[in-house]
C-alpha cells in the first residue's frame, strides 16, 4: 500500500479562493492586533446587542466545478430564442476580440472608477472615445460617459430640462411613441417632483404648456418623423426638446442635433453589449454646450499633466455630482463604465462605415420582410421605417405569436390585434423566412430586390466619427494591441490591492464570472415570455432568498441598477407606505453629516426635505441631536438614512436607539447597506431595527466594479413595505418602475449567486471576520504613523479605517501628495477626503493576503518617513518625491536636477523593480481641465506624446 488512510491530506481550500490570509498568516496578524483569536477580535469589535444569535445557514458550500455544473443546469432552463421584440433591446454581435480582451478581461473589469486619473488613462481614453462617438452620432456638443439605462436617462433628461428651461411651465410632454418602460419610468420620477406628465401624439403637443418634451426616434412601433417643427415650437416657448434615439439608426438618419434638439438620450446596448435579460447596458446622454454644466453622470475631459502633456481625467462638476448632497442634480454614482467601454470599442472596431453597413443591412432586411408581408396582403405600418415594423393581424395575433415561437422567434404583441417586429445585426435571411412562415407565407429571401424605405428628408447628410481613432487599421492584431495598450496604462485589481474605503474592492473570482458570458444568460430579451426564462426566475428567486436570510429582510427587489438607485427605490417604497397610511405629510428625512452624498441626493429626488444630523467628536451619530430633530419633525418625519457600520468605520452602539427613536415618531429607517461586508453572518440589518436597505452587489457580493459600473443595488425590505416595492409595466406591481428592465441587470446576478453558493454560510461569515481582521491589522501597523481617526469602544475598527493626514499640512504635505506617491509604490490610493476632508479611508477586504497588506503598510510607512524628512528640513518643502509624484519614465530619462536621487523618486523602498507600474502621465492638473472643458477626442497631434 503506497500510503495509509491516515496519510490522506484534508482538502480545505474551498474558501481559500476568496479569503486572502492563510491560517498561519492570520495567526501572525492576530498577534500584531493583540487578540487571542479571530472570534475574540470580533467580540471586541461588534457590539453584543446587534449580533445574530444563530450562524448563517445556507447549506453546504459548493466547489467551483459543482458550482459550474449547477449553473449549467439553471442556465439550461432559459431558452435562447431569436428575439425580435425590440423596444430598445436588440440582439447584437459582440466581436470576439472585444468579448475576450475586454468583457472577460480582469484588467478591464476589475478597475475602479477613474478618480485617480494618473492610473486610469486607458479607460479614460476608451470612455472619451465613447463620448466622442455619442456626440458625433447625435450631433450634439457634449456627451457623458454613460448612465444606467435608457429609461433612467429619459428621466434624467427631463429633470435637466426642468432645471435648464426658461419656461415656467410645470408639465412635461412625452411622445406616446416612446417605449412603454420609458414612459413608466418618467412617470415614477416626475410624481415626487410635482411634474405633470402629458402623454400624447407629437401633433397634440402644446409647447406653451410644458418646460420640455421627449420624442422617441424611431418610435416604439417603428415610426420615423422629423421633430424639427415641434422642437422649434418648444424653443419659441423657451422649453427644451429631447430626443430618445437609437444610435445605430443615427448612422443612416438625420441626427437630433440637426433637428435642433437640446438633449438626446438612448441605449448603446446594440453596440456589442449582450441583451442579458435587460442589462447591464450603457445609456448615453448628450446635450448642447449650454446645458453641459448640469449633465448628470460622469464626463471625461482632457487636461494637462505636470509635464504639460495632454492627460484625461473626469471633469470637475461631474466628478461626483452627488457630492453636492441635497443640492445635487442627480444621484448617479456608479454608472455603466465597462459597457460603455465595450460599446466604444465596438465603434472603433467597425468604424463609421462599418456601423453604417450594419445599419443598412438591417434596414434592407426589414424592407424585404415588410414587402413580403405586404405582398401576402398584410397591412404593415409604418410606411417608412428603419428596423421596426408593426403588422395588423386582427384576431390572428395569438396564432402568429405562437407560430413564431415554434420557429424559435419572439415577436412583440402590440395591443390585441397587431404584432411588432424589430430586426437586428444577428438577423439572417433564414430568420426573415421563418418570420414569414409564422404569418403563413412561404417564400425565399432571395427573390426581392433591395430597396430603401427611409424618408428622403430624414436621410443623414452629415459626417460622424471622423476622428482617427475610428479609422485605425482594424486588423485584429491592431485591435488586440490597442485594447492591451489601454489596459496596460491602468492599475486594476489584477495588479495590486485597491484599498478603497466604502467601495469593497474584493476578488471577483473567475468561476463567478464565467456564466455571465453564456448565451443562456446573455442572449435573453428582457420581455421574453415567462416560460423561456425559468432559469433566470430560479436564479433571481434563490438569490433573493439568500439575501433575505443574510440581511433579515422579508422581501427583495432586484430592480435598482446601483446603490444610489436602491436608495431612491427604497425611499419611494417608504413614501408609498406613508401614502397608503394617509400620511402624505411625512416629508422630512434625517441624514447624518457623514452620509454618502448619494443619500441626500436620492432624498431630494423623492421630494423629501433633508434635515442634517450632527456627529459627535468620536464620529458617532449625535443621538441627542437626532432625537431633537426627530421630535421637531414629529408627524412630518418620513425616514432617516443611516449607514451601518458607519462611514467612519465603526460599529456604533447606538444604532438600535436611533432606529427606535425614528419609529417612535412614525418614521422608517433606511439603512445604507454599502458596508454590509462588515456584517454578513454577524449581524442582520433587518433584525436591528432597519426597515429597508440597499445592498451593493458590486461591493459586498463580488460583481466587479468595471471601472465605474455595472452595479446592482437591490433593496431588502421588511414585510410591511413589500407591497410598495417598485413594479414594472411588464411584471406587475402597484408602484412604478425605477429601471427600464423588471430585474435591473440580471446577467450579472450569477456572479453574486455563485459567490454565496461557493462560500456557504460559514465561508461568508469567515469572510466578514477576516475583512475586519485585515482592517484592524492595517490600523495597528499604521497607527503610530497616521492617527486612526475613529475607533469603537474597545479600540477596534470595523472593516475599514480612516487615516488622518491633516497634521502633515504644516509641512505642506496634502492628502493628494500621499495618494500620488502611492502610485510610485504601485498602489491605487485609498478613498480620499471622504467622509472626512484631508483623510484617507482604507478598506482592505478579506481577499488581500498578509503579504499584500504588508506591502501597502510598508509603502505608507515609507511615505511617512519622507514626510518626516521634509518636517526635519532634510528634504525640500516644494521639491520632494511627494510633491513630484507620480514619477514617470519621462522624469526618469529627462535631465535630473532634483534634490533626491532618481532611485528614490522612481523606485521607493518596497516598490517592485521588474514589475514596476509606470503611470503614463505625471500629476494631472484638474483646475486647468475644468477651465478648458474638452470632452471629445482632441485632434491626434495634440496628444501624440501622451499616447506614445
Ligand atoms: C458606494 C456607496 C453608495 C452608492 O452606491 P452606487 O452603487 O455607487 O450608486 C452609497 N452609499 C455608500 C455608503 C457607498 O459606499
Amino acid at each position: 500500500m503506497p500510503f495509509a488512510p491516515t496519510d490522506y491530506l484534508p482538502y480545505d481550500f474551498a474558501n481559500r479562493r476568496h479569503i486572502g490570509p492563510s491560517p498561519e498568516e492570520m495567526a501572525a496578524m492576530l498577534g500584531v492586533v493583540g487578540a487571542a483569536s479571530l472570534d475574540t477580535l470580533i467580540d471586541e469589535t461588534v457590539p453584543d446587542d446587534i449580533r445574530q444569535d444563530e450562524p448563517l445557514n445556507l447549506g453546504r458550500a459548493m466547489s467551483e466545478s459543482e458550482l459550474l455544473l449547477h449553473m449549467r443546469r439553471v442556465a439550461g432552463r432559459n431558452k435562447v430564442m431569436t428575439s425580435l421584440i425590440g423596444m430598445g433591446y436588440h440582439d447584437t454581435i459582440t466581436p470576439p476580440a472585444i468579448q475576450r480582451n475586454v468583457f472577460e478581461n480582469p484588467a478591464w473589469y476589475t478597475a475602479y472608477t477613474p478618480y485617480q486619473p494618473e492610473i486610469s488613462q486607458g479607460r479614460l481614453e476608451a470612455l472619451l472615445n465613447f463620448q466622442t462617438m455619442v456626440s458625433d452620432l447625435t450631433g450634439l456638443d457634449v456627451a457623458n460617459a454613460s448612465l444606467l439605462d435608457e429609461a433612467t436617462a429619459c428621466a434624467e433628461a427631463m429633470t435637466m430640462a426642468q432645471r435648464g428651461a426658461k419656461s415656467k411651465a410645470t408639465a412635461f410632454f412625452v411622445d406616446k411613441n416612446c417605449h412603454p418602460q420609458n414612459i413608466a419610468l418618467i412617470r415614477t420620477r416626475a410624481a415626487p417632483l410635482g411634474i405633470e406628465v402629458i402623454v400624447g401624439a407629437p401633433e397634440d403637443l402644446d409647447p406653451a404648456a410644458v418646460f420640455g418634451a421627449i420624442f422617441q426616434y424611431p418610435g416604439t412601433y417603428g415610426g420615423l418623423r422629423d421633430f424639427s417643427a415641434p422642437i422649434a415650437a418648444l424653443h419659441e416657448h423657451k422649453a427644451v426638446g429631447i430626443i430618445a434615439a437609437d444610435p445605430l439608426a443615427l448612422t443612416l438618419l438625420k441626427e437630433p442635433g440637426a433637428m435642433d434638439a437640446d438633449i438626446a438620450v438612448g441605449s448603446m446596448q446594440r453596440f456589442g453589449v449582450p441583451l442579458g435579460y435587460g442589462g447591464p447596458h450603457a445609456a448615453y446622454l448628450a446635450c448642447k454646450d449650454a446645458y453641459k454644466r448640469s449633465l448628470p453622470g460622469r464626463i471625461v475631459g482632457v487636461s494637462v499633466d505636470s509635464h504639460g502633456n495632454p492627460a484625461y481625467r473626469l471633469s470637475l462638476q461631474t466628478r461626483e455630482q452627488h457630492i453636492r448632497r441635497e443640492k445635487a442634480t442627480s444621484n448617479v454614482c456608479t454608472a455603466q463604465a465597462l459597457l460603455a467601454v465595450m460599446a466604444s470599442f465596438y465603434g472603433v472596431f467597425h468604424g463609421p462605415k462599418g456601423l453604417k453597413a450594419i445599419a443598412q443591412r438591417i434596414h434592407r432586411k426589414t424592407a424585404r420582410l415588410a414587402r413580403g408581408l405586404e405582398e401576402a396582403g398584410f397591412d404593415v405600418e409604418p410606411e417608412e421605417f428603419f428596423d421596426t415594423i408593426t403588422v395588423k393581424v386582427g384576431p390572428m395575433q395569438g396564432v402568429v405569436l405562437k407560430s413564431a415561437v415554434a420557429e424559435g422567434i419572439n415577436l412583440r404583441p402590440v395591443g390585441d390585434d397587431r404584432v411588432g417586429i424589430a430586426l437586428d445585426e444577428c438577423t439572417r435571411p433564414e430568420t426573415v423566412e421563418a418570420v414569414w412562415r409564422a404569418f403563413g407565407i412561404t417564400r425565399r429571401d432571395d427573390d426581392l430586390a433591395a430597396y430603401y424605405r427611409v424618408p428622403l428628408e430624414l436621410v443623414r447628410t452629415s459626417d460622424f466619427m471622423t476622428h482617427p481613432v475610428f479609422h485605425m487599421n482594424r486588423a485584429e492584431t491592431e485591435m488586440m494591441r490597442y485594447m492591451r495598450r489601454l489596459s496596460d496604462r491602468d492599475l486594476a485589481l489584477d495588479r495590486a490591492m485597491i484599498p478603497l474605503g466604502s467601495c469593497t474592492m474584493k476578488l471577483n473570482s473567475a468561476a463567478e464570472m464565467m456564466p455571465v458570458s453564456w448565451p443562456e444568460f446573455s442572449r435573453i430579451h428582457p420581455f421574453a415570455p415567462e416560460d423561456q426564462v425559468q432559469g433566470y426566475r430560479q436564479l433571481i428567486s434563490d438569490l433573493s432568498d439568500t439575501l433575505c436570510t443574510i440581511t433579515g429582510y422579508d422581501a427583495m427587489s432586484m430592480q435598482p441598477n446601483s446603490g444610489a438607485q436602491g436608495e431612491y427605490a427604497g425611499l419611494l417604497t417608504i413614501a408609498a407606505f406613508h401614502r397608503a397610511n394617509g400620511d402624505d405629510q411625512r416629508k422630512i428625512c434625517l441624514i447624518p453629516t457623514n452620509a454618502h452624498g448619494t443619500n441626500p441626493a436620492s432624498a431630494q429626488m423623492c421630494g423629501l426635505q433633508v434635515v442634517t444630523v450632527k456627529c459627535t467628536a468620536r464620529g458617532d451619530i449625535d443621538v441627542e441631536d437626532f432625537r431633537r430633530k426627530a421630535e421637531a419633525a414629529g408627524d412630518r418625519l418620513a425616514a432617516c438614512m443611516i449607514t451601518y457600520p458607519s462611514t467612519h468605520g465603526v460599529f456604533e452602539r447606538t444604532v438600535r436607539e436611533v432606529c427606535e427613536i425614528t419609529h417612535a415618531f412614525g418614521g422608517q429607517v433606511y439603512l445604507d447597506g454599502a458596508n454590509l461586508n462588515a456584517m454578513v453572518g454577524l449581524s442582520r440589518p433587518g433584525k436591528i431595527g432597519a426597515d429597508v436597505s440597499h445592498l451593493n452587489l458590486h461591493k459586498t457580493f463580488c460583481i466587479p466594479h468595471g471601472g465605474g459600473g455595472p452595479g446592482m443595488g437591490p433593496i431588502g425590505v421588511k414585510a410591511h413595505l413589500a407591497p410598495h416595492l417598485p413594479g414594472h409595466p411588464f411584471s406587475g406591481g402597484a408602484e412604478g418602475p425605477v429601471s427600464g428592465a423588471p430585474y435591473g441587470s440580471p446577467s450579472i446576478l450569477p456572479i453574486s449567486w455563485a459567490y454565496c453558493l461557493m462560500m456557504g454560510g460559514d465561508g461568508l461569515t469567515q469572510a466578514t471576520k477576516v475583512a475586519i481582521l485585515n482592517a484592524n491589522y492595517i490600523a495597528k501597523r499604521l497607527e503610530s504613523a497616521y492617527p486612526i481617526l475613529y475607533k469603537g469602544d474597545n479600540g477596534r475598527v470595523a472593516h475599514e479605517c480612516i487615516l488622518d493626514t491633516r497634521p502633515f499640512a504644516d509641512h505642506g504635505v496634502t492628502v493628494d501628495d500621499i495618494a500620488k506617491r502611492l502610485i510610485d509604490h504601485g498602489f491605487h490610493a485609498p478613498t480620499m477626503s471622504w467622509p472626512v476632508s484631508g483623510t484617507l479611508m482604507v478598506e482592505p477586504t478579506e481577499s488581500e493576503t498578509k503579504a499584500e497588506l504588508d506591502r501597502f503598510c510598508d509603502a505608507m510607512l515609507a511615505i511617512r518617513a519622507e514626510i518626516d524628512a521634509i518636517a526635519a528640513g532634510e528634504m525640500d518643502r516644494d521639491n520632494n518625491p511627494l510633491k513630484n509624484a507620480p514619477h514617470t519614465t519621462s522624469d526618469l530619462i529627462a535631465e535630473w536636477n532634483r534634490p533626491y536621487s532618481r532611485e528614490a523618486g522612481c523606485f521607493p523602498v518596497g516598490a517592485f523593480r521588474v514589475d514596476k507600474y509606470w503611470p503614463p502621465v505625471g500629476r494631472v492638473d484638474n483646475v486647468y481641465g475644468d477651465r478648458h472643458l474638452v470632452c471629445t477626442c482632441p485632434p491626434l497631434e495634440s496628444y501624440q506624446d501622451a499616447a506614445e
